[in-house]
């Protein structure tokens, strides 16, 4: 520079380990039952953490996909662009079997290696997530058709990457995406108005609209539709059996807040033709833990930049991480990182033990996906202003997680609509409860005022009603992260968190821990690397 020399800037966050750096993530693999997985997921971590991914996930977002409707000849097309990035990112997730590890492998801890794996690469770049989670996600319902998972398996599970527009036989892999949303009513999927008219031997043909279809480049997709006896899911193909492109009509693509480098899209389906899956009138099954490891991954990575950022950065003659007030924004921060991971990895599990775990999966799930992704927006919030001005231009990666932090609380349900779904799985799931209600009082007897929120929960679930189902749902996630985190996590972490998310010892604003708290132990665990 000729008027100065530049001094005092944190060099970019790139070329680490995201694994090796999180305390946390790596002892939950191994405690939840993929120790297996360990180098496996370390090799993964160090590529999604390279120059050239972490400039993927720039160059994708920065260059949006475009819908193509026609080809140069007039005729209908219905395919959407998309940047090389964005082809490099899905290669990346793809060949590691993000989308589709435990389909591949069902050993146990498959699904918590899987978790790992996608949280370390949502933090590279999130919106690429969303057709990964979809293909993961649809698998259990499509493992209600033997025949039709017979004839899509082996293309789903592929580590191949194949982004052609083409039928099923010629392509080496495919996608599954998924169509539910509709103009009036999105949480309320009775509204739906797409009908489905039996055409014999499974076949029907559907008309109607979807509101919002993400990747809608995938090769099939779950439809709802209303058939003669009810609403029901359907496999709707991008082409027919006889070769032809279904009549799906991508009509444009939804200008977003965030998620930029994945497209969303509004589709009329005339007619188009599909297989149903299961029996009619018996909506759909698919998974919403990727919702839990997407806040996750985004707030685990918000809080490393702002640690990065504060080990570097210096002002008043300290680095901010040696100034009293940052630390204990940046130990809270961790503190909520750290609880998020570990509810992540728990529920992980909760998929590998699907027949003994499932009552706690249910409830666990659906609790976590409301506190998770609800925690998500301030937190980042706070990990920006960590970086002062640098975290509020494009250039820092803070403003692309900002933008995604509230789309995981909207999508597969949003915050209410998932706190209702809590009080359904607390009035009709057989067991779901209790099971809850076990695995918090695990955690019983490490903190005092941990057991005062055991029992406080306890007392909530006894009597749940519709008005407060928010306060619920809270009660029930902090509990539960105090439980996992008085189990596994060290002192420092747990106590601080029972102090300040159970005990209320703690202000509306991230920062404001009470005097006690070993800030030290908890910036050296969140990020070995700050030097302090
Ligand atoms: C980027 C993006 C991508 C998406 N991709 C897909 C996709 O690929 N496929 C797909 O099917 N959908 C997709 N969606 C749609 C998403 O799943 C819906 O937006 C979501 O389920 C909410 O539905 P809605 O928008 O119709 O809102 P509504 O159902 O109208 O809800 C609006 C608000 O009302 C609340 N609410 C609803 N019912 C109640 C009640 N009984 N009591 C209290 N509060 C209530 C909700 O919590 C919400 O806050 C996507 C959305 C976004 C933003």
């Amino acid at each position: 520079m000729p008027t100065h020399e530049v001094l005092n800037q944190a060099p970019a966050l790139q070329d680490y380990d995201p694994f090796e750096a999180d305390l946390a993530l790596a002892e939950a693999l191994r405690r939840e039952g993929a120790g297996w997985a360990e180098a496996e997921v370390a090799r993964f971590s160090r590529a999604t953490a390279t120059r050239e991914a972490i400039g993927w996930g720039f160059e994708a977002n920065q260059n949006p996909p475009r819908l193509r409707t026609h080809d140069r000849w007039g005729n209908r097309i219905d395919e959407v662009e998309f940047h090389p990035a964005w082809h490099e990112l899905m290669r990346l997730s793809i060949s590691n079997a993000v989308h589709a590890g435990p389909w591949r492998d069902a050993r146990p801890g498959a699904h918590v290696a899987r978790a790992a794996k996608m949280a370390l690469v949502s933090q590279t770049e999130a919106g690429h997530g969303c057709p990964i989670s979809m293909t993961y996600s649809a698998v259990p319902a499509l493992q209600q058709d033997p025949a039709l998972l017979g004839e899509w398996s082996a293309k789903i599970v592929s580590l191949e990457y194949d982004p052609r527009m083409a039928p099923l036989g010629e392509k080496r892999g495919a996608l599954i995406g998924m169509g539910m949303t509709e103009k009036q009513g999105g949480s309320d999927v009775r509204a739906n108005t797409t009908r489905a008219e039996a055409l014999g031997g499974g076949a029907y043909a559907l008309t109607g609209h979807k509101w919002f279809c993400s990747a809608p480049m995938s090769d099939a997709f779950l439809v709802l539709a209303q058939a003669p006896r009810g609403l029901s899911c359907f496999l709707l193909p991008r082409w027919t059996p006889d070769g032809a492109r279904n009549r799906f009509f991508l009509q444009r693509l939804k200008d977003k807040l965030g998620n930029r480098s994945n497209a969303s899209s509004e589709v009329e389906l005339d007619r188009a033709w599909a297989r149903i899956l299961g029996e009619e009138g018996r909506g759909v099954n698919t998974i919403r833990l990727d919702c839990v490891i997407g806040a996750a991954a985004i707030t685990r990575q918000a809080l490393a930049q702002a640690i990065h950022h504060c080990a570097h950065r210096r002002a008043f003659g300290r680095r901010l991480i040696e100034q009293p007030l940052m630390r204990s924004v940046l130990a809270d921060l961790a503190i909520e990182s750290e609880a998020a991971t570990v509810l992540m990895m728990r529920l992980a599990r909760a998929y590998d033990r699907r027949d003994e775990e499932a009552p706690v999966r249910r409830l666990g799930t659906a609790v976590a996906k409301y506190w998770v992704c609800k925690r998500a927006a301030p937190m980042i919030a706070e990990a920006l202003e960590c970086l002062g001005g640098n975290g509020y231009v494009e250039e820092s990666a803070l403003p692309r997680l900002y933008r995604e932090a509230p789309l995981n609380s909207i999508w597969e349900g949003s915050g209410n609509v998932i706190c209702l779904d809590v009080l359904r799985a607390i009035a009709r799931e057989p067991g779901a409860r209790e099971a809850l209600i076990a695995e918090l009082r695990l955690g019983q007897g490490a903190n005092r005022g941990l057991d005062a929120a055991l029992d406080a929960a306890e007392a909530r679930l006894a009597d749940p009603d519709e008005s407060s189902a928010r306060f619920l749902v809270e009660s029930l996630a902090l509990a539960l992260q105090g439980s996992l985190l008085a189990r596994h996590a060290p002192a420092a972490v747990s106590d601080a968190f029972c102090a300040t998310r159970l005990g209320r010892e703690h202000g509306y604003a991230f920062g404001s821990l009470p005097a006690g708290v070993d800030v030290q132990a908890i910036l050296r665990r969140a990020w070995p690397a700050a030097g302090i």
